[in-house]
């Protein structure tokens, strides 16, 4: 007997057929005897039209700014996983299985105060424990907690992910298990190219890559738990017969495992491909070559919690003027030019530019720290089939590489295929 925390996504509980087969999943488990938590996203595209009505509603109502309160936006876009819990908690009752609902106030889940995007500081699991112990399942609300300020604040978009994690971790889980509308995790996006492989495991670094490079198959941060506090996670799907062959396999059930390197026998040189839409660009042309220049840049567009990504600065060729081109997500990009606007004087630059919609895409894998010319082979690839590269970064396990936006599956695939990750 083990104790498994089991989290389904939006496709997997879209209706509610669907959630009768996420109930059939949840009782196979019980009834092998193990002690089970249950994690539940919003029906597939509810989150999404809860954050399309609080965005709009300062325009009808006529508000002079479009911005809301961020603690309101959480109110209403937590509602989505109250209505999943509830619903399948009423279908495995219909099963016979014992099962209630939790809400993230009612555990608690404690968060941060950053409402839209608060990190789990700490989850009681004592209640939990207790009452799996006595045979009933939990059915959580993912995606929500309780701020400092006593109110509901949401994890960020693709947030269950994380609230299983946390609460896998909370109560000692055995197994994480993420089920998905894909059956593991890939060497790059199965619904970009068709030829990807499933992997039978990743490691934490080279999904933690792959999730912060766009693989939205795991939120960054669920991955950051796993490895943190070594939680055993699957990626598998909820659209396999709950009842087929080797779908209760505790030690080895169907999907992809996410686990410390040392666990991987075979290590390839290259794991994976990952891309990231609507980045941005902005240059700052013929800015003083001084100390100071890169703090009085990206200091203010910090303070406005502007992220940025890649940054690329020229040497001047006498010391005097350089440019400076970094990325921000598309949705960025005014905020930060009008910043940057603002500091004009402080930062002392000639023009800005801008240019949206281009794409990152990542060629990720542990194995690269040993081998060399995995860029180049990225490079050669990319320029036979005429692909420009805007901008480059690169780390010890990952390479991303700036293209412009209409370039992106092409790249993807191109990319796919010259480290030889296709399926034969
Ligand atoms: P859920 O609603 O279950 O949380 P998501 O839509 O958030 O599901 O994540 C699953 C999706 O992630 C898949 O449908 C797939 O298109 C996408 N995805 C992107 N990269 C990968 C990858 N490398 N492996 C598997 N899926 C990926
Ligand atoms: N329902 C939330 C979202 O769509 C959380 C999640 O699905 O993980 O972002
Ligand atoms: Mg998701």
């Amino acid at each position: 007997m083990a104790r498994i925390v089991m989290k389904f996504g939006g496709t997997s509980v879209a209706d509610l057929d669907r959630i009768k087969n996420v109930a059939r999943h949840v009782k196979r488990e019980v009834d092998a005897g193990h002690e089970v938590a249950v994690v539940v996203s919003a029906m597939s595209g509810k989150t999404n039209e809860l954050v399309g009505w609080v965005q709009n509603t300062p325009k009808v109502v006529g508000a002079s700014s479009p911005f809301y309160d961020a603690r309101e936006y959480d109110a209403i876009v937590a509602s989505g996983e109250q209505v999943t819990s509830g619903l399948l908690a009423i279908a495995l009752q219909a099963m016979d299985v014992n099962a209630r609902s939790w809400q993230g106030w009612q555990i608690p889940i404690r968060t941060d105060n950053a409402h839209g995007a608060a990190r789990i500081l700490e989850i009681d699991g004592s209640e939990m424990i207790k009452r799996m112990g006595e045979g009933q399942v939990a059915v959580i609300a993912g995606f929500q907690g309780l701020g400092p300020d006593n109110r509901i604040a949401t994890l960020g978009r693709g947030g269950s992910d994380t609230s299983a994690v946390a609460i896998a971790a909370a109560v000692k889980a055995d197994r994480c298990d993420i089920y998905t509308d894909v059956d593991g995790v890939y060497t790059t996006d199965p619904r970009i190219v068709p030829q990807a492989r499933r992997l039978k495991k990743i490691a934490f670094e080279e999904m933690l890559e792959m999730a912060s490079l766009g693989a939205k198959v795991l939120q960054v941060r669920s991955v950051e738990l796993a490895m943190v506090h070594k939680v055993r996670t699957f990626v598998r799907s909820s659209f396999e017969d709950p009842d087929a062959p080797g779908m209760g396999d505790f030690l080895n059930p169907p999907g992809t495992l996410i686990c410390d390197e040392e666990e991987i026998v075979e290590q390839e040189v290259v794991t994976g491909i990952a891309y990231a839409k609507d980045e941005a660009q902005i240059s700052l042309r013929r800015l003083a070559d001084r100390p100071g220049v890169s703090a009085a840049i990206f200091g203010p567009l910090a303070e406005n919690h502007i992220n940025v990504d890649m940054i690329v600065q020229n040497i001047s060729e006498d010391g005097s003027k350089t440019d400076m081109t970094f990325t921000v997500p598309s949705g960025d990009v005014e905020k930060a030019i009008k910043v940057l606007g603002e500091h004009k004087d402080s930062i002392g630059y000639d023009v800005v530019q801008n240019e949206a919609g281009l794409v990152k895409v990542s060629v990720i894998g542990i194995g690269m720290r040993s081998h060399a010319g995995v860029a180049a082979t990225a490079f050669k690839a990319l320029a036979d089939k005429g692909i420009n590269i805007k901008a480059i970064t690169t780390s010890e396990i990952k390479i991303s590489i700036l293209i412009d936006g209409p370039y992106a599956e092409l790249a993807v695939r191109t990319l796919h295929s010259c480290y030889g990750l296709d399926k034969n």
